[in-house]
C-alpha cells in the first residue's frame, strides 16, 4: 500500500535555473521535481514552488494582481508563473514557480545584499501565504528555506492563526547554512505585525536583534538540515553560531536528509563539458581526460597522480590546512589543481603557490561550471577538508566522477564518506578527522600508497564511489516521510495515511 499523494509548496529565495547565489537554488530547483516524479506508482504529488520575481527574470506570465496592507501602506503583489520541466517514466510533468513581484522590492540589479532586506523578504512571506487564498489552493505542506522564509511558520501560528484557511497548514523549515541569519533591529517586529511581547529570548530576540531564522527555527512543525551530522553538529557551541541552544530546543524535531545531486547533468557517460566520456564498465577511459585539464592549466603532461580541488574560498572549506602542508606535498611526485573564488586572501595564498611550485600547481580564480566538470573526470582525488560543511556536493559529485574524496569528517562529508578498507574493499575515500594539517597530509600519503601500491584496489574504490546513489530520488523520499510527520504533527494524529 502507499501513501497518498500530497500538497507541496516549496519556498525559496533563489530557485534555479530563475535565480542562483549558491546551493539552496540547486536544491529549490532539484527537489521538486524529485518530488513531483517520486518512484511510487500512483503517487503523483502536487508540487509547486514560490520565489520573488527579480529583475533578471524575463518571461514570466501574468497571473493575477492584488493589494496587500504591509508596514502601514497598502501595496499590491503581482503574481507571475513559470514552470520547471519534469520528466517522470514517458510524461512530461511542469512544476509550477510562482513569482511574487513588485516593482519597489524586487527590480534592482541583484539579489541580496540591499538595506531594507527585512522589508523585501518580510513582504515576500506575506505575499506568499495571501497569494494562496487568491488562487485558491491550500498546500498541505510548507517547505521553508533558510532565513528569507523564516517568518511563515511564524505567521501562521500569529496572524493567520485562526483563519480555518490556513488551519491545516503544516510547516517544514530546512536550513542549508546557519551562518546567514537574517538579524536585524528590534523595530523590524512591526513589518511582521507583532508587538514588543515578541522581542524576548523565548521568542525572536536574538542577541540585541531579531532574527528571522530563528522565526523559523521555533515555529515550523518540523525543521531540519542537509545531513544527519551537521543536524547533530548545529547543536553544540562548536558549530551552533550561536543558536545551538534554540536547536537544542528543538532537538525532538530536528532532522538531517542529505542533498543529492542531478543524475543527469552530472553524468560522465554523457557529460558534454568532458574531453573523454566514461562509466562504470568503461572506467579505463577516465584516464584520458587528465592530460587535457594539464594542458588547459599549463601544467606538464605527466602521469602523476592528479588532486583536485573546486570551492568557494573560504574560511569554511579548510583550504588554511593546505596552505600549511603546501611545501610538504610539494615534495610528492603529484599536481594540485585548484579552481575558485572567493576571499582575496585565498586569492594570494593560491597564486603564491602557483608563482612558487608552476610543475606542480594548476590554478584558475573565478567561476568556472565547465572547468570544474573537466576537474571532477580529470582528476584521481579530490580534496575536501572543510572546517564545517553543513552537506557538500564537491564530494557526491567526484563519487560519481570515481574521483577519489578525500574529506574531514564533518557534517555531510562525515555522512557520505567512509574511509576504504583494502581488506574488506569497502568504502569510498578517505577521512581525518582532526582539524590540522598533519591530520590531512596523513589522508593524502594513504591515498597516495594505495594508487600507487594496489592499483587493483584503487579501481575498486573508484568503483564503489560510482556505484552509489545520492541522487534526488532518493533523499525525495525521505522528505515525503519528513512532510506527512509535519502534517501528523499539525493536525494533532499519529499518522498522515
Ligand atoms: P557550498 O555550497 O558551501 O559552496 P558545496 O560543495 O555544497 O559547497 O557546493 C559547491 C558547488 O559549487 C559544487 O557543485 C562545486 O562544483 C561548485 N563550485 C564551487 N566553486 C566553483 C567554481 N569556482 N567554479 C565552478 N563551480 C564551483
Amino acid at each position: 500500500m502507499y501513501d497518498r499523494p500530497l500538497k507541496i509548496l516549496l519556498v525559496s529565495a533563489e530557485v534555479v535555473p530563475f535565480a542562483k547565489t549558491g546551493g539552496l537554488a540547486d536544491v529549490a530547483g532539484s527537489l521538486p521535481k524529485a518530488l513531483a516524479t517520486v518512484n511510487e506508482p500512483d503517487v503523483e504529488n502536487d508540487v509547486r514552488v514560490a520565489m520573488p520575481r527579480y529583475k533578471q527574470i524575463e518571461g514570466a506570465e501574468f497571473v493575477t494582481d492584488f493589494p496587500i496592507s504591509f508596514n502601514n501602506r497598502l501595496r499590491t503583489v503581482v503574481m507571475r508563473r513559470k514552470f520547471i520541466e519534469a520528466q517522470y517514466r514517458n510524461e512530461h510533468r511542469r512544476i509550477p514557480v510562482y513569482m511574487l513581484d513588485n516593482y519597489h522590492y524586487y527590480y534592482r540589479d541583484g539579489i541580496y545584499m540591499f538595506h531594507d532586506e527585512a522589508e523585501r523578504f518580510a513582504f515576500f512571506c506575506f505575499a506568499v501565504l495571501e497569494m494562496l487564498k487568491h488562487i485558491g489552493w491550500q498546500p498541505e505542506i510548507i517547505h521553508c528555506n533558510d532565513w528569507q522564509t523564516g517568518p511563515i511558520p511564524l505567521l501562521l501560528k500569529t496572524r493567520y492563526a485562526k483563519d480555518p484557511f490556513y488551519q491545516k497548514m503544516a510547516t517544514v523549515f530546512t536550513i542549508h547554512n546557519l551562518q546567514y541569519q537574517g538579524n536585524f533591529p528590534r523595530e523590524t517586529l512591526g513589518l511582521l505585525g507583532l508587538g514588543p511581547e515578541y522581542y524576548h529570548p523565548e521568542r525572536l530576540e536574538f542577541y540585541g536583534n531579531i532574527s528571522f531564522m530563528k522565526a523559523g527555527l521555533l515555529y515550523a512543525d518540523i525543521v531540519n538540515t542537509v545531513s544527519k551530522t551537521y543536524a547533530r553538529e548545529i547543536q553544540t557551541p562548536e558549530l551552533g553560531e550561536r543558536m545551538d541552544g534554540v536547536l537544542r530546543k528543538r532537538g525532538a524535531d530536528l532532522f538531517g536528509i542529505i542533498n543529492g545531486i542531478n543524475y543527469h547533468e552530472f553524468d560522465p557517460r554523457t557529460d558534454p563539458r568532458i574531453h573523454r566520456n566514461y562509466d562504470i564498465h568503461t572506467i579505463h577511459n577516465k584516464r584520458e581526460n587528465k592530460a587535457p585539464l594539464q594542458r588547459e592549466l599549463d601544467l606538464p603532461v605527466r602521469d602523476v597522480p592528479v588532486l583536485g580541488i573546486v570551492s568557494r574560498l573560504v574560511d569554511q572549506k579548510g583550504l588554511d590546512l593546505v596552505a600549511e602542508i603546501i611545501d610538504e606535498l610539494m615534495y610528492l611526485d603529484i599536481q594540485l589543481v585548484i579552481l575558485g573564488t572567493g576571499d582575496r586572501y585565498y586569492h594570494q595564498l593560491f597564486k603564491t603557490m602557483r608563482e612558487r611550485y608552476p610543475q606542480k600547481v594548476g590554478l584558475f580564480l573565478g567561476f568556472n561550471p565547465v572547468l570544474a566538470q573537466r576537474i571532477y573526470a580529470g582528476a584521481d582525488m579530490f580534496l575536501m577538508p572543510s572546517r564545517f560543511e553543513p552537506c557538500g556536493l564537491g564530494q557526491l559529485i567526484s563519487l560519481r566522477y570515481g574521483t577519489v574524496p578525500i574529506v574531514r569528517a564533518t557534517g555531510g562529508l562525515a555522512d557520505t564518506i567512509q574511509e576504504f578498507d583494502p581488506v574488506t574493499g569497502m568504502g569510498n575515500g578517505f577521512v581525518f578527522k582532526e582539524y590540522s594539517g598533519r591530520a590531512l597530509y596523513g589522508c593524502i600519503a594513504r591515498a597516495l600508497k594505495l594508487y600507487r601500491e594496489q592499483p587493483e584496489k584503487w579501481l575498486t574504490l573508484m568503483k564503489n564511489g560510482m556505484e552509489m546513489d545520492y541522487s534526488w530520488a532518493r533523499s525525495a523520499v525521505e522528505y515525503l516521510q519528513l512532510y506527512r510527520e509535519a502534517l501528523a504533527r499539525r493536525l494533532g494524529v499519529t499518522r498522515i495515511a
